[in-house]
């Protein structure tokens, strides 16, 4: 295992950050955190990079125990969000920095650095300082740099957060490349559930401090295993579990909200067996996707998402009378909170 959690906690002041925590991270893996704000996913990165002790609990890094280990024992690559190069060093200076210090022969930090260069895709580049850079390619020098030492894990913390959302998207796809390539055990926090479904091989979510689900991105959106998962993954409504649309459906509710994904819903222009007359309301273009808000008899709205080809064959228009049919919804058990 590159990383094991082992009921880690940590707490600041009266407030508990991290919650007996446990999860196990396979070598090589590139594995994202997920949560709202406050969830408690920097506070867990920087326990497991040994930036914060935690007050219960272990922690083992490629099999050893790290507990008690320094930052510096612990051999860790580390970007944040705004994770400041050294302004007055160029682009070069900075990747070998952490060489540099260990004393590393001097031909074989160029060679190093120049592996790098290529590695980021900013050959070429070298001899810039930070300022004449991108947002983009400066997080990516911050990746070379925390890759130099050759770290057994590394740790990125909302690493593309800063920037726009065309390069945060183009960053993605390249870190996913760029790890296929490395293989070096990878943690990043985010909070935007796109970012990690597309970068990542499989997810954490974490709500107020504790794990809610561990699993590959199509696990955690086919199968939440919690009512919060099932909201904060993904676009959902939540009907109550008397709705008429549910009688005929064979769903047995074990709670009175039932979670049904947009896409999940049939529409037809007539009725059609279980279905249930509704209202369009109002009709989004989202790009591929089209929403669409429907108000069912009883006043209840719900959204649907319709490719185009298939809202192209419906021909909708606000003031239209359909008929709605779940084609899966889900129920959680009585107790959750979200
Ligand atoms: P965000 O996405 O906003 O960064 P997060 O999920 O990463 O959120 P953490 O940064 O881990 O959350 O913080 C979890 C909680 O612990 C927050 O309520 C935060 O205010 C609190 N916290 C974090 N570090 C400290 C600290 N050093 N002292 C006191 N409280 C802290």
């Amino acid at each position: 295992m590159g990383i094991v959690v082992e009921n880690v906690s940590k707490q600041f002041g009266s407030f508990q950050a991290v919650q007996d925590v446990s999860l196990e991270i396979e070598t090589g893996a590139l594995v994202a955190l997920l949560g709202p704000s406050g969830s408690g996913k920097s506070t867990l990165l920087r326990l497991i990079a040994g930036l914060e002790t935690p007050d219960a609990g272990k922690i083992f890094l490629t099999g050893r125990d790290a507990t008690h280990q320094s930052v510096q024992e612990r051999n860790i690559g580390f970007v944040f969000q705004h994770y400041a190069l050294f302004k007055h060093m160029t682009v070069r200076k900075n990747i070998a920095f952490g060489l540099e210090i260990r004393k590393t022969p001097k031909s074989k930090t160029k060679a190093r650095v120049d592996e790098l260069l290529e590695l980021v895709q900013l050959k070429g580049l070298g001899d810039r300082y930070p300022s004449q850079l991108s947002g983009g390619q400066r997080q990516r020098v911050a990746l070379a740099r925390a890759l130099a030492v050759e770290p057994q894990v590394l740790l990125l913390d909302e690493p593309f957060g800063a920037l726009d959302a065309k390069v945060r998207k183009d960053l993605r796809v390249w870190l996913r490349r760029l790890h296929d390539e490395v293989h070096v055990t990878t943690v990043f926090v985010t909070h935007d559930q796109e970012e990690a479904m597309e970068v990542s091989d499989k997810i954490v979510v974490m709500n107020k401090g504790q794990v809610e689900q561990i699993g590959t991105p199509a696990e955690i959106y086919d199968h939440p295993a919690t009512a919060f998962v099932m909201s904060f993954v993904g676009p959902v409504n939540v009907l109550p579990s008397t709705s008429r649309m549910f009688e005929a459906s064979g769903l047995e509710p074990t709670h009175p909200d039932v979670f049904l994904r947009p896409h999940d819903l049939l529409v037809e222009t007539s009725p059609n067996g279980a279905t249930v007359p509704a209202k369009v309301k109002r009709v989004t273009h989202l790009g591929w996707e089209i929403q669409i808000e429907l108000a069912m008899e009883d006043g209840q709205v719900v959204n649907v998402h319709l490719d185009r080809d298939r809202f192209k064959a419906l021909n909708l228009e606000p003031g239209q009378r359909v008929y709605i049919k779940p084609k899966d919804a889900k129920s959680f058990p009585l107790h959750y909170s979200i």
